[in-house]
């Protein structure tokens, strides 16, 4: 009867350690800083970059570069 006792009694410590425990790993797995956002590539060199460095054109489609919006366009007509 005493061990069954000693046994709950650590098992309520336990449980109190645990809830009383701050979730600190959880603050780890926060989300991603804001320099990995939407990643995009290249229609002409494949190359990704994320959205916001990226120049758009109609037709839904990105570039790295002015230069390569003009060659892929150059190209493709
Ligand atoms: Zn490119």
């Amino acid at each position: 009867m005493g061990k069954f006792i000693f046994c709950v009694a650590i098992a309520a410590l336990i449980y109190w350690v645990i809830k009383k425990r701050p979730h600190k790993h959880k603050e780890k797995t926060k989300k991603f800083p804001d320099s990995i956002e939407n990643m995009v590539s290249c229609a002409y060199c494949d190359v990704h970059l994320p959205e916001s460095d990226a120049i758009s054109s109609h037709n839904n489609q990105f570039f790295c570069s002015q230069e390569h919006r003009n060659l892929y366009t150059n190209s493709s007509f």
